[in-house]
């Protein structure tokens, strides 16, 4: 599920269930189902799992965009945790 994926995202820890390591990149995405034009969610990803994350909203055909994430620059960033 997409919710159980996301929980750790506002924690600087990346959003792969069961992973711990800190996140290097940002994914920014959106279900165009559910989400109107502006609304992006965000998911953190270690440098392991960034492929797998970008990989599993890829597959759903979802628009999805990834930058680097410094936590020390990023603490402003509106990270939303899966609601
Ligand atoms: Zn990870």
């Amino acid at each position: 599920m997409i919710g159980g994926i996301a929980a750790d995202a506002a924690q600087g820890v990346c959003s792969r269930a069961s992973c711990r390591n800190p996140a290097a990149w940002r994914i920014d995405w959106q279900n165009p189902r559910i989400h109107s034009g502006d609304r992006w969610k965000t998911w953190l990803a270690c440098e392991e799992h960034v492929d797998y994350l970008r990989g599993f909203l890829e597959a759903r055909s979802f628009p999805v965009r990834t930058d680097r994430f410094d936590a020390a620059t990023s603490s402003d960033a509106e990270v939303e945790t899966g609601s």
